[in-house]
């Protein structure tokens, strides 16, 4: 018996910059467990860092052309991070949803712009990724060697903001293990745990050790 195509499910990764949702993305998109699983490439005025490849890692485009695209309705969601502008087009979902045997579209991006999807696409999985600590949040965006000091102290007191959404996603990983974040990542998917239970301890010790830096 034939039916229609099962419809793609819309999986959105959030983290604070530095926890690896883009590392972890591209070994979901390479675990031969997972097929049909496609990347939303999104726009964004911000250069293209040493490696990226424009209309792979995203559509790097001016301000000019991001802002006539939204004057248009061309993005399904859009924000200001860091200082740069990132959105969805509408027209990057229709593509990966016309993609023959696509079962799932890994969306990543910020928290107001997964509050954005949501809204517009209810049934939307949303996972959030953790790093361990702060020290190795710092360590891996340093170690990562992409951003000048400013931009990287822009991002590390941006991240208590998003840490402080952790509870309006679905499941809650913490990327210590890359391993065993991997494995999460990909039951979440599938529909099974890991839920947010194990996740909240970590987040609520991030946003403590974030308190006290302040205080
Ligand atoms: P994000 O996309 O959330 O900003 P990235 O995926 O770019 O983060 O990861 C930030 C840095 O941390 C990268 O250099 C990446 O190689 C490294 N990294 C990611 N996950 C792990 C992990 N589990 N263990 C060690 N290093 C990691
Ligand atoms: P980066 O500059 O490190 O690639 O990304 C910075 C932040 O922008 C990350 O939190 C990333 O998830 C987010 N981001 C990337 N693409 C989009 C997008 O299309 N929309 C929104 N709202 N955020 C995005």
């Amino acid at each position: 018996m034939s039916g229609a195509a099962p419809p793609v499910q819309l999986v959105i990764l959030c983290s604070p910059s530095g926890a690896g949702k883009t590392t972890l993305a591209r070994r979901l998109l390479q675990d031969p467990d997972l097929p049909g699983i496609h990347f939303s490439v999104s726009h964004t005025t911000r250069p293209a860092r040493d490696g990226e490849v424009d209309g792979r890692d995203y559509h790097f485009v001016d301000e000019a052309l991001f802002r006539s695209t939204l004057e248009a309705d061309g993005f399904a969601e859009h924000a200001t991070v860091h200082g740069n502008l990132y959105g969805t087009s509408v027209e990057e979902i229709d593509r990966i949803r016309a993609i023959p045997g696509a079962r799932a579209v890994i969306f990543d991006i910020d928290v107001q712009g997964a509050d954005q999807l949501v809204e517009r696409y209810p049934r939307a999985l949303r996972i959030f990724i953790l790093p361990p600590s702060l020290a190795v949040l710092e360590a891996r965006l340093r170690d990562r060697g992409t951003e000048t000091d400013e931009d990287l102290a822009l991002r590390l007191g941006n991240a208590v903001g998003e840490v402080e959404r952790y509870d309006t996603f679905d499941h809650i990983i913490v990327n210590d293990d890359l391993d065993e974040a991997h494995d999460r990542l990909k039951s979440a998917i599938r529909g099974h745990g890991p839920g947010r239970e194990a996740g909240v301890a970590v987040a609520e010790a991030l946003l403590a050790q974030w308190k006290e830096a302040r205080a």
